[in-house]
């Protein structure tokens, strides 16, 4: 971690918050997860609330007594699973009987073959694919981190779930919440797209617009966490924050056995906070641990907006470290301009031999308008992001056309109407005649 982030973190007496728990781990049963641990230092907690390192204030995430030795018959063991997330269980922090209980039952999303989108981009037929997370329940990738943090929230025994979000995540929070039977209260910038906000509503918990970047909300929510105001509260990124990483992972188990339990030669992925695009490099590296894929290069490469880009900055800087921005892009949610694992991000995408790439609002709806052309996939911004850094990426030579990709899409267009809406409308308005439909010249 950064070394003016850790005095950021000390000032704000963070690392005292983190250790503050409601329910002791001596009875969790969180499944395979056996620890905490620092991803700076590797030091070791028992399983809990918390986030921060003790000793560095690093970020923990899971450890794993992960099920080696046998792959047929977990391979076999998942195939014979649920069509969703659940099928990755002994992979995951969630308990064996997850499957039975109240949750949205998220993933297993469609990993679509997009060879008219190949042909647009000069890809060889077959090489590209678009793993289209919109056909969540929530419209969005965020059911699947969600689902953990809410396994988490029942183990320890919070009763409210909570999220700083730039959009997706308050409505993955609020749905879940609703169907678990938790309260629910969370909090977005007060600026962002009706789709969003109502998304983040309907669900029946409180919606809280705060004045202020997304920054400001996930600032505002680490004071929440420390005070008693916050007490007895689960914040799925923030306090639940390991256990809601870990979700993405099961993007690269779904990805590997749709393509046949094989790993991907180059995958692009958005960066928000940058938790997806490391968890998804986990989950790789864990299926090549379990000998579930066969062991071989892939490239990941991150996709920012240029308007919110300060990884896509630091990378073609060649820092290690990342200037926060004040973000102004239309892809909302990805507007983090202070991203927790961005450096985490630039060493994944240095170490594997991709990149990161940004691209302006204007290429961001190109990009949403091509992929819905040519493959009747209507992503989100974020998704333009994705799909518009690739065709970049390709033009530079950095992806290489003639070994498979995986594109994402992680949300759903309709939650973003206002960005293509000023250039998508009928081709015609016309009486209800047939002279009428002449004239206008579309026969
Ligand atoms: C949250 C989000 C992401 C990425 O989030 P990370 O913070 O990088 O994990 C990507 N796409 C959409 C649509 C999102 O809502």
């Amino acid at each position: 971690m950064a070394k003016c982030a850790m005095r950021k973190m000390r000032r704000k007496g963070l690392a005292s918050m983190a250790v503050q728990t409601v329910a002791t781990a001596k009875n969790v049963d969180l499944g395979p997860a056996s620890a905490l641990s620092c991803r700076e230092c590797g030091e070791r907690f028992e399983l809990g609330p918390i986030f921060a390192c003790e000793l560095c204030f690093g970020p923990l995430e899971i450890a794993y007594d992960l099920p080696v030795g046998d792959p047929e018959g977990l391979r076999k063991r998942i195939e014979a699973g649920p069509a969703n997330i659940w099928r990755y269980a002994p992979l995951l922090p969630v308990p064996e009987d997850v499957a039975g209980k109240p949750n949205l039952n998220p993933g297993w999303t469609k990993l679509v073959q997009a060879d008219n989108l190949a042909r647009e981009l000069g890809v060889e037929p077959g090489k590209l694919f678009v793993k289209d997370d919109s056909g969540n329940p929530t419209h969005s990738f965020k059911d699947r981190v969600v689902a953990q943090a809410l396994e988490a929230a029942r183990a320890f025994g919070f009763t409210t779930l909570s999220c700083s979000s730039t959009g997706n995540l308050a409505g993955a929070v609020g749905a879940a919440a609703a169907r678990a039977g938790f309260r629910s209260c969370v909090f977005i910038p007060h600026d962002l797209e009706q789709g969003k906000v109502v998304m983040a509503a309907v669900y029946g918990g409180d919606l809280v617009g705060i004045e202020g970047t997304y920054d400001d909300v996930n600032r505002f929510c680490s004071e929440l966490i420390g005070d008693p105001l916050g007490e007895g509260w689960g914040f799925v990124n923030v306090n639940l924050r390991p256990y809601y990483a870990e979700g993405s992972k099961t993007l690269a188990y779904e990805i590997c056995e749709q393509l046949g339990w094989r790993l991907p030669d180059q995958l692009v992925i958005p960066i928000a906070s940058g938790s997806q695009l490391t968890k998804i490099d986990k989950g790789l590296q864990e299926l090549i641990k379990l000998g579930l894929v066969e062991d071989k290069p892939y490239k990941i490469f991150g996709a920012q907006a240029e308007g919110c880009s300060p990884v896509s900055a630091a990378f073609k800087a060649g820092h290690d470290v990342v200037r926060p921005q004040k973000p102004n892009t239309i892809a909302k949610s990805l507007a983090i301009g202070n991203p927790a694992d961005g450096p985490y991000v630039l060493d994944i995408a240095r170490r594997t031999g991709g990149a990161v790439e940004d691209v302006d609002d204007a290429q961001v709806v190109d990009a949403i308008k091509l992929l819905a052309r040519t493959e009747g996939i209507f992503a989100e911004t974020a998704g333009g992001v994705t799909v518009g850094v690739t065709k970049k990426l390709i033009e530079a030579g950095a992806l290489d056309p003639s070994l498979t990709m995986v594109v994402l899409n992680t949300g759903d267009g309709l939650k973003t109407l206002d960005a293509v809406a000023p250039t998508t409308g009928p081709t015609a308005t016309i009486r209800p005649s047939l002279d009428a439909f002449r004239d206008a010249g579309l026969a």
